[in-house]
């Protein structure tokens, strides 16, 4: 497109990849102009996302809301977890939009473009970046970097997923005091088991208030026709586990999140995925605000270091295998599945816990974590799973 200019970046989609790659680079005073390209069909009013971390990352801050402590339990067990140093913090779309903001504004090159992505084409000078303005003009613009969080234009842009988590979740009121408004509920295994590994959530937002949700491990096609099961199984929880009293429900969520053991995108040249599209999901536990957060840091680094941002990989490969046998033991044997899971969470410290899911674990400190856990068992599951396979 001879004659347009080429801007720095793209970084296309303005969910949470796109905006904590946005401050990361703003932070560091990397680029002249960078554009967040953004369609608006997920607006930050009806988002929120909650991650642990130590408090030093560029957004910690921007949590409204941050745990040190955390209930975990099963049948004829719990337990409250002190989570130091770590935190669990809880950030609304809109806190994490202003955080964000603040730190963009001191770079006057740096706007949110309002369109959908509509493709990418890589040259010799770059990207063209096509897209429809809200209007439904087709556009284009030219950047020497696209980080991409959509795949626009890519064949499979969603690839099927290995696994699902299917959250169904209520925001609860109470006549009286019901919750610890100091404790997040992180898993209660006391919930019906016969969907798959089930675990309930409690997020406080007051002693009256909060959102209580039951996720299941299931397989790529979600649970379909077993979803009102879920519900009622979730109605069934704060019934009998919580037993609230007199309640109300204020609002029904739901929602599937896509868990897959390899990237969805690899690098190609200028165009670097970000997000759930650069594999920052964890498999085995569905949190990606943390990796996210770490990958932006990284790429960040990179640039400012003239060194190629497609190689900045926030986690560990070999945590990977790790993840694809925990996958494999919720379907095959879901009991060896959430054995391992109780395992982790009645034998190990809260924040080894963490830095473990975090793979940020020292080495000692792994085999500590490792001689507590039922390995065998899994080890067996995930042979007997080979051996199908390779039959
Ligand atoms: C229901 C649900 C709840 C979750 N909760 C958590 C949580 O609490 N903590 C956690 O760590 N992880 C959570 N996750 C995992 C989640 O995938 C990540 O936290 C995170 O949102 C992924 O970031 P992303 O930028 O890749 O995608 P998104 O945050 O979804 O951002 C993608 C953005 O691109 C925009 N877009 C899409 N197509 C186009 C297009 N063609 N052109 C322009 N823009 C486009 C979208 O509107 C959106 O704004 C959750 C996932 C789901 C599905």
């Amino acid at each position: 497109m001879p004659g347009t200019a080429t801007v720095d970046a793209v970084i296309v989609g303005g969910g949470a990849a796109g905006l904590l790659l946005a401050a990361h680079l703003a932070a560091i005073g990397w680029g002249d102009d960078v554009l967040v390209l953004d369609d608006g069909a997920q607006p930050l009013e009806d988002r929120a996302w909650a991650w642990w971390s130590t408090g030093g990352a560029l957004l910690d801050r921007a949590s409204s809301r941050a745990f040190e402590v955390a209930d975990v339990a099963g049948e004829g067990w719990a337990r409250r977890l002190g989570l130091g140093p770590y935190a669990y913090r809880v950030v609304t779309g809109p806190e994490l939009g202003e955080a964000v903001a603040r730190i963009v504004r001191t770079r006057r090159g740096y706007r949110r473009l309002s369109g959908t992505a509509r493709g990418l084409a890589v040259d010799d000078a770059g990207v063209q970046v096509a897209y429809e303005d809200p209007d439904g003009r087709a556009r284009a613009v030219r950047a020497r970097w696209v980080f991409d969080s959509v795949g626009p234009g890519a064949a499979a842009p969603v690839p099927d997923p290995d696994a699902v988590l299917d959250v169904a979740g209520i925001r609860i009121e109470t006549a009286r005091d019901a919750f610890d408004p100091a404790a997040v509920t992180l898993m209660d295994f006391r919930t019906g088991q016969e969907d798959g590994v089930a675990f309930a959530y409690v997020l406080p937002t007051s002693a009256r208030t909060a959102l209580v949700e039951r996720t299941v491990y299931a397989g790529p096609e979600g649970l379909g026709g077993a979803a009102d099961a879920h519900e009622a199984r979730l109605a069934a929880y704060v019934r009998d586990v919580l037993g609230l009293g007199e309640h109300r429900i204020v609002a029904h969520e739901s929602g599937t999140i896509p868990l897959v053991l390899r990237p969805p995108a690899r690098p190609d040249g200028p165009v670097v995925p970000i997000g759930a599209r650069a594999g920052m999901v964890k498999p085995s536990t569905g949190y990606a605000f943390g990796r996210i957060q770490r990958h932006s840091a990284a790429i960040a680094a990179a640039l400012a270091a003239g060194r190629y941002p497609g190689r900045a990989v926030p986690h560990r490969r070999w945590a990977r295998t790790q993840d694809a046998a925990l996958l494999r033991a919720m379907r095959t044997d879901p009991a060896a599945a959430r054995g391992f899971l109780e395992a982790l969470l009645t034998r190990n410290p809260g924040p080894r816990i963490l830095a473990f899911l975090d793979e940020d674990l020292p080495a000692a400190e792994h085999l500590r974590l490792y001689a507590t856990l039922p390995l065998p068992r899994l080890g067996l599951v995930v042979a007997a799973g080979s051996s199908r396979r390779s039959r």
